[in-house]
């Protein structure tokens, strides 16, 4: 039988998840979920100095918002737990000082101040200093040292590290399920620190070691890993497990397609980076507060380096579900264009049904709770289309509970002929007169009355359209009459009269 398929999404707690975190989040989401199996999350907390409080909860937050909660966290453990780095210190030293004894692995002694100084040196020669198969014979490492003398200075409290130990002429080939084979020659590594002088893990020791233990059968994660690979091939290798698969995703670039987008970006080219909103020391605005849906920024994600291979661009997290394969990833960084994301919100909006964006709309514009339900979900209906955010609402509908005070200069002019007043008092005659019990709609009966008396369709709709939205765009008139109702609509018409 085939293992169960589990991934899993290891972000560092420093700061609010950025929007290429959750574009790799996504992808294990509909990779694990289109097999059947679990998503889990780890927060990869052993860098203490770059630990940022908050940071967990606001990315736990940020994928319940976006409907794509881990199976396993820490807030909701699975087996396979515990899900912070910070607190399976003692697994990773144990197998840290295992791969020493087993000569993968060697204790360093070189301070800080050993090391600056051999850099330095290296830099005035224009070259770079490189712990590696070149000079570790020489350098303050166990190694070079008998074992009682090892013992000796760690019994002792000197500060150590664990260095891997890179294999020298040695090609590795390593496969990737986007990038396929990935050649490496190992005499381009470095002895890597695995165990720092803090008792902590690196980065590398600790998510191989974690990988393994919760039977990890998929990474899926952002380019940047991508050198990291050798080194954590050769770990699997050093430990005897066997490695899962990998796939390292495209990165994101700016709008402009220069460079990857970055944390910092947000400020600078004007549009959220972060899902929600963070209510850090410097508090940022996220897509949530910005007016998004998370459906259409799922959308949008899904499509930064996924390619359907149809023309096809709305998908459901079900849909998207369903389509998602590794192999149709591209290699290539995905553009983040915003304009294209503002189009997916705007379908989004425009396709929801009315009262469920209701609610929604409630909670920015709070007087609308005081609106009869049934009329809202109306209002909402004739609008929806026209917003691209939650906010552009008051601008879309705004008339439906403030009449216009006053109109435009160029729309008076457009409007302004000799019969328009006299014509007013025509239509909102014609208005009243219209028997609501008849079979005719009030549609039917304006322009019954418009053609049998030869007035002309725009002489009439136009005044109408002016004084019911104070513009001369929007919705159908008679859809807007019917929620307006007929008196509400003449009372515009005189308004309107006034004004000319
Ligand atoms: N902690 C790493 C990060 O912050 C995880 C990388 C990985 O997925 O291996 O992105």
């Amino acid at each position: 039988m085939k293992d169960q398929v589990r991934v899993r999404f290891a972000p560092s707690p420093t700061g609010p998840l950025h929007v290429g975190g959750l574009r790799t989040a996504l992808f294990n989401y509909l990779f694990t979920k289109q097999h059947g199996g679990a998503f889990i999350l780890r927060i990869e907390d052993t860098d203490q100095k770059r630990y940022v409080a908050g940071a967990e909860d606001y990315i736990i937050k940020a994928l319940d918002w976006c409907h794509i909660p881990a199976d396993e966290s820490p807030t909701n453990p699975g087996a396979y737990g515990p899900y912070r780095q910070s607190e399976r210190q003692d697994i990773y030293t144990a197998w840290a000082h295992k791969l020493v004894q087993q000569g993968s692995a060697y204790y360093a002694f070189d301070s800080n101040v050993e090391l600056e100084a051999l850099r330095k040196e290296r830099e005035t020669n224009g070259q770079t200093f490189v712990y590696n198969f070149n000079n570790r014979a020489t350098l303050t490492n166990g190694l070079n040292m008998s074992e009682a003398s090892v013992q000796q200075r760690i019994n002792s409290g000197d500060a150590y590290v664990i260095r891997f130990k890179a294999p020298h002429n040695r090609l590795l080939k390593l496969q990737d399920q986007i990038r396929g084979t990935v050649s490496i020659d190992c005499n381009t590594l470095d002895d890597k620190i695995l165990y720092k002088s803090d008792g902590m893990p690196t980065y590398h020791l600790a998510n191989v070691i974690d990988d393994h233990l919760m039977k990890i059968t998929h990474v899926i994660r952002g380019e940047e890993w991508l050198p990291s690979l050798a080194l954590h091939v050769l770990l699997y290798e050093a430990f005897g497990w066997n490695p899962p698969e990998f796939a390292h995703l495209p990165l994101i670039l700016k709008p402009s397609g220069n460079g990857k987008l970055s944390k910092r970006d947000g400020d600078k080219l004007g549009f959220p980076v972060f899902p929600i909103d963070w209510e850090g020391e410097i508090p940022v605005k996220g897509f949530k507060g910005a007016g998004y849906l998370p459906e259409a920024l799922i959308n949008f994600l899904g499509l930064l380096g996924w390619n359907p291979g149809t023309e096809q661009e709305l998908f459901s997290l079900t849909e998207m579900t369903k389509a998602f394969s590794l192999s149709s990833v591209n290699k290539g960084g995905a553009r983040f264009d915003i304009e294209k994301l503002n189009w997916f919100n705007q379908q989004y909006l425009a396709k929801m049904a009315p009262s469920q964006l209701a609610p929604i709309l409630k909670k920015s514009f709070p007087f609308l709770n005081n609106f009869p339900e049934s009329q809202l979900n109306k209002v909402v209906a004739l609008t929806q289309d026209r917003l691209v955010f939650i906010d552009d609402f008051w601008s879309a509908s705004g008339y439906f509970f403030k009449a216009p005070n006053s109109f435009d200069e160029k729309a008076l002019k457009r409007i302004a002929r000799a019969e328009t007043s006299s014509l007013i008092d025509r239509i909102i005659a014609v208005l009243s007169t219209y028997d609501e019990t008849a079979s005719t709609t009030l549609q039917e009966y304006i322009k019954n009355w418009i053609s049998s008396n030869n007035i002309g369709f725009g002489a009439v709709m136009q005044p109408l359209r002016l004084a019911l939205v104070g513009d001369l765009k929007g919705p159908d008139v008679f859809d807007i009459i019917t929620i307006l109702g007929r008196k509400e609509a003449c009372q515009r018409m005189a308004f309107l009269q006034s004004k000319l």
